[in-house]
């Protein structure tokens, strides 16, 4: 029944974009609906969860899953619905200026505006296609890494040639016993001074990929890898395996459906309107000039997002919501804030 609801607002993507429109849609006391495509929040940065954030306002660096934790607790201020696990592929118009979203598998969300926050699309690991990868899934052949002290005095082989590999690379070989990277070609897709860094602390074989694992059906023991130039192999002893061969996205049909692309990204305006009267959109996603691709830029474009989702439904309502300082929704929980004991008293 929950899905026939009727909401304000329905925001499509569970990244910085949309999470922070979420809460944003909540102090401008609108019903809110949050649908994501994947079993998690947090968008593109759960794909670096274990880097280091420095360049968002007012926040000491934090790694990057603390900060989707941040986002997911801030979205949920104000209890918005959130559905996981759905993925928005098209939608219509109804008569009585209502948006039927439907998803993959058929279902229909209602709402009478609605925010697109889908980034990139739902991006999903490129996996290594070759016989038993998928067995050690669960072990120790690792698509992205939660954790750097797991790796601690391991033997690390890493296939992959762009940034994220030799970050990575670079980072483990403080960490592991002896980190190997392999490459498939010569050159890396990574910054020169990082690329030659690497190079001094890693053995790296070039350029060569992985052709099978010999394990024993719970664990990589060795990495068979074949030079792509030569036809010669080698095998690597090894205790873990990470593969950072990039990502494949799932970009949605939404696009299909009448709204304004260019370059394979939603067409904006300063008010985050798309083509499409009671449709905007925020983040990654969404192109104007002089758009700023970054987690500020995104909280940005939400605000003005959910502004102007509030102004189509009531035309006579304020521009913004108040600063939280004036706010009245936050009254109860300053004074829970400021009567909360601090470890200095
Ligand atoms: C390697 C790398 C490092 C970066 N480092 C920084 C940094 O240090 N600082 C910084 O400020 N920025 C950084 N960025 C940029 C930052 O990650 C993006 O600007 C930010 O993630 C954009 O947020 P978003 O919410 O627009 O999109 P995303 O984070 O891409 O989130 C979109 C969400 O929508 C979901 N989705 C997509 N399609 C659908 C659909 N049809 N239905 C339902 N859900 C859907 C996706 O699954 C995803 O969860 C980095 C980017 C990269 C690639």
């Amino acid at each position: 029944m929950q899905n026939q609801d009727l909401y304000d607002v329905t925001i499509i993507g569970g990244g910085p974009a949309g999470l922070y429109a979420a809460f944003y849609a909540g102090m401008r006391e609108m019903k809110v609906k949050l649908i994501e495509g994947k079993d998690e929040l947090g968008g593109f940065l759960q794909t670096y969860s274990d880097k280091a954030i420095w360049d968002v306002g007012g926040l000491p660096p934090m790694k990057c899953a603390k900060l989707i934790e941040h986002l997911v607790q801030q979205a949920g201020t104000f209890e918005p619905t959130v559905v996981l696990k759905q993925t928005i592929d098209t939608f219509n118009h109804l008569n009585d200026g209502v948006f039927e979203l439907q998803t993959h598998t058929g279902e229909s969300h209602y709402t009478r505006t609605v925010i697109i926050a889908i980034g990139r699309g739902v991006a999903e690991v490129q996996r290594l296609d070759i016989h038993s990868a998928k067995d050690y899934e669960r072990s120790n052949l690792h698509y992205t890494i939660q954790n750097l002290d797991y790796f601690a005095g391991k033997k690390v082989l890493i296939s992959g040639g762009g940034n994220s590999a030799v970050d990575w690379a670079l980072e483990l070989a403080e960490r592991a016993c002896s980190v190997t990277v392999v490459h498939r070609q010569d050159s890396f897709r990574a910054m020169e001074h990082n690329v030659s860094q690497m190079r001094r602390k890693a053995e790296v074989y070039t350029p060569c990929h992985i052709e099978r694992f010999y394990g024993n059906g719970q664990r990589i023991h060795q990495v068979g890898i074949v030079s792509t130039a030569t036809g010669e192999t080698v095998r690597l002893d090894v205790d873990e395996v990470i593969v950072s061969h990039g990502y494949t996205s799932h970009v949605s049909n939404l696009a299909r459906c009448g709204l304004d692309m260019h370059e394979g990204m939603l067409v904006m305006n300063q008010w985050a309107e798309t083509s499409v009267p009671g449709i905007f959109t925020a983040g990654d996603c969404a192109m104007r000039e002089g758009k700023v691709r970054l987690i500020a830029g995104a909280f940005n474009d939400a605000i003005v997002a959910v502004n102007s989702a509030k102004k189509f439904l009531e035309p006579a309502a304020a521009g913004m919501a108040y600063v939280s300082s004036h706010n009245e929704l936050f009254r109860e929980k300053n004074r829970a804030l400021h009567n909360k004991p601090t470890s200095s008293s």
